[in-house]
């Protein structure tokens, strides 16, 4: 392992960088390639505290793999006649695929390491969820985003689509089901670790095993970052700008740097667990992501779903999430992390988040109290035939869930990410959740242009105007175009494998057409 910061006896050097990074998952490894891509002469420091990059939620099991699109997660559209919060997160995918378009274009990525394309589909069964889902292909297939989505009730087609579905569902269940041909399986670590490349390429450093436990700002406005690495030893950096992409544990490390901005702020952590196959003969007979409706109370992150995941170049099947629970913040964390971002500015605003969320803790609780056979049984609901000697149930990333002040409702349980930045634009962090690795573009865009403004003015934005063809204004996301678009995934070929098709070519995007 690197480590730069000590001398060999053992005395403490500081080593000065432009940015430090804390963090080794997909946000901090965005923002370092677009750095890297913009100014490679930046000296660039990342932190890791595991020994590994990408060992949290973005690593590939801790996270469902879908690149969000809005084509099948129904929770983007409680009232089916409002297609407005799908058709946003859409856009800000394709600006993500645009950027990682850009980077293999010019040889830095290799898309077949990370994406692939595979159907994004629906399956809703009882009448009032078939005229929900119906109603929702009507409203979304008039963006031209969601043209190629399908819709039936035909229950052969269906059992086209999903036989692992179709099979063994009572014959007088009526079903209906939609299929969008355009969605993706991306693994997030495999792309974090890629990008990850892009920055040691450009001169940058890695640090794994370096755990940021303080952060303060010096009068002069650079910020020096302490904590201590993996031999039991302390290391101290200086940088000029921060980004703090901890996950679970950014909350903290913002408080540790006594930013004004998350006073009152507070996580809940809410964890999962997938079940997971690998059984050739099980794991052939499913393509694509296919979503369901939540169980009533359920958060909108426990949508159940279906998944065929691509990982380390072979094929799985993924269900889930169920609810796991612990005080950790991160799932390699520790039980005191949830305890140690509470404060006295905060407690009262936990408090009324709570009280406002009491199906949600209904629903945790049911979650926990199931045992095993139960929690088989909801994936039984979704697969009948489903042997549970044939799936384990193996725990994924740890979500620290926003809660922020609010001055009529005392606490707010926020569902999305909000990008938090200091008045003088030189410590910014990422707190939050979903729809999370999709977004990482679109959020260090606004990054960019709020903590490098003179340099996005001067240079970058027509940089990156060029590399990203959709955007036009980071805060301007719900109306960027996707023209220009790219093809980036690798087909299944007949033998099974995957082999890479157009990888960081331009193609048309058909969802535009
Ligand atoms: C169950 C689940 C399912 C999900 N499904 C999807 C999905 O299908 N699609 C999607 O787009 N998103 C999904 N997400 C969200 C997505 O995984 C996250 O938004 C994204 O991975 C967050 O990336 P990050 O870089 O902010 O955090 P992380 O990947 O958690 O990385 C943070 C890193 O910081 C390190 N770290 C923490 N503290 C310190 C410190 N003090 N010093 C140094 N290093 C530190 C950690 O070890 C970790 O490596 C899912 C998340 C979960 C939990």
């Amino acid at each position: 392992m690197e480590n730069p910061l000590t001398t060999e006896s053992g005395a403490q050097t500081e080593l000065v960088a432009d940015v430090i990074l804390i963090g080794g998952g997909i946000m901090s490894a965005t923002l370092g390639s677009m750095l890297a891509v913009l100014q490679p002469n930046l000296r660039i420091v990342l932190l890791e505290r595991s020994i590994e990059l990408a060992g949290e939620s973005s690593g590939p099991w801790n996270n469902a793999g879908t690149g969000h699109t809005g084509f099948c997660e129904l929770n983007y559209m409680p009232d089916p006649t409002d297609g407005s919060k799908a058709s946003s997160v859409a856009r800000q995918f394709h600006l993500s695929r645009q950027w990682w378009t850009h980077l293999a274009r010019k040889g830095l990525l290799e898309p077949g390491a990370f994406i692939q394309t595979t159907p994004h589909m629906d399956v809703v069964f009882g009448q009032r969820d078939i005229d929900y889902l119906r109603q929702r292909f009507e409203t979304l297939t008039r963006d031209p985003l969601f043209r190629e989505m399908e819709y039936t009730e035909d229950p052969a087609t269906i059992s086209e689509w999903v036989p692992l579905l179709a099979e063994g569902q009572k014959p007088d269940e009526p079903m209906a089901a939609t299929r969008h041909p355009g969605g993706t399986d991306v693994d997030f670590g495999a792309l974090t670790k890629g990008l990850a490349q892009i920055i040691t390429d450009a001169g940058g450093r890695i640090l794994l095993e370096h755990e940021a436990r303080s952060l303060r700002q010096s009068p002069d406005g650079t910020w020096v970052v302490g904590g201590s690495n993996g031999r039991g030893g302390t290391f101290k950096i200086r940088g000029r700008r921060v980004f703090v992409g901890a996950g679970g544990m950014a909350l903290r490390l913002l408080q540790r740097a006594r930013l004004p901005e998350v006073r009152g702020y507070a996580v809940l952590p809410v964890g999962a667990a997938f079940f997971r196959c690998s059984e050739p003969d099980v794991v052939a007979r499913h393509e694509g992501k296919v979503y369901g409706q939540a169980a009533i109370g359920a958060p909108p992150m426990s949508v159940p779903h279906l998944d065929k995941r691509f990982i380390n170049g072979a094929e799985h099947l993924m269900f889930g999430p169920y609810a796991t629970f612990s005080t950790k913040l991160l799932k390699r964390g520790r039980l005191t992390d949830f305890f140690a971002t509470l404060r006295w500015h905060n407690l009262h605003v936990i408090a009324a988040a709570l009280i406002q969320n009491l199906s949600l803790m209904r629903y945790l609780f049911s979650e926990l109290a199931a045992r095993p056979r139960k929690k088989f049984a909801k994936l039984q609901r979704f697969c009948p035939h489903a042997d549970i000697d044939q799936w384990e149930l193996a725990p994924a990333g740890q979500r620290a869930q926003l809660v922020t002040p609010d001055r009529r409702r005392i606490g707010v349980l926020q569902q999305g990410t909000e990008l938090v930045v200091s008045n003088d634009g030189t410590l910014a962090g990422l707190l939050g959740a979903s729809p999370g690795a999709s977004t990482a573009v679109p959020i260090m865009l606004d990054l960019l242009q709020q903590c490098f403004p003179h340099q996005w003015n001067a240079s970058w934005t027509s940089i990156m105007r060029e590399a990203i063809p959709g955007f036009t204004a980071a805060t301007d996301w719900n109306t960027a175009t996707t023209a220009g678009d790219v093809d980036l995934e690798r087909q299944p070929n007949e033998r099974g494998d995957h082999k890479p098709t157009r990888n960081g070519q331009l193609g048309n995007d058909k969802s535009n057409s």
